[in-house]
């Protein structure tokens, strides 16, 4: 490997990502077009660069149905029994409602499904109330 190349093969993330100045951009293609063993370094960099922006691409809603799976689940009987069983014991305290509804604040920040939490804390809620 000559001093060129290793020169060459320093500024290839930037020749990748096209940050480059224009001079030394000519440098490296000029260079890229005579040398197989920079060619391949280049290759491999902008394999990584494209590996790299599409797992950093815009991601930002869950995948489908996760969020509806989320809520189905928390809609079972199940969960609704975990968070009256606790909420059985408060209620003979002074305040049951204001327990229920620290009980269901507290899962739900534990759970990361707050509306859920909410919904159900209602439903205990009315349960108490009848
Ligand atoms: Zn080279």
């Amino acid at each position: 490997m000559t001093r060129i190349c290793r020169e060459v093969q320093a500024n290839l993330p930037s020749y990748v990502e096209k940050s480059l100045p224009l001079l030394r951009r000519r440098l490296v293609s000029l260079h890229l077009r005579r040398c197989p063993d920079c060619q391949a370094d280049f290759a491999r960099q902008r394999h990584v660069s494209t590996g790299l922006s599409a797992l950093s691409g815009p991601r930002e809603e869950p995948p489908d149905g996760l969020l509806d799976s989320l809520l189905d689940q928390a809609a079972q009987p199940g969960m609704k029994g975990r968070v009256a069983v606790p909420a059985r014991g408060a209620v003979s305290g002074a305040r049951p409602a204001l327990s229920v509804a620290l009980l269901v604040a507290g899962a739900a920040a534990g759970t990361g499904i707050g509306y859920a939490g909410w919904t159900a804390a209602r439903g205990v809620r009315r349960r108490i109330r009848r």
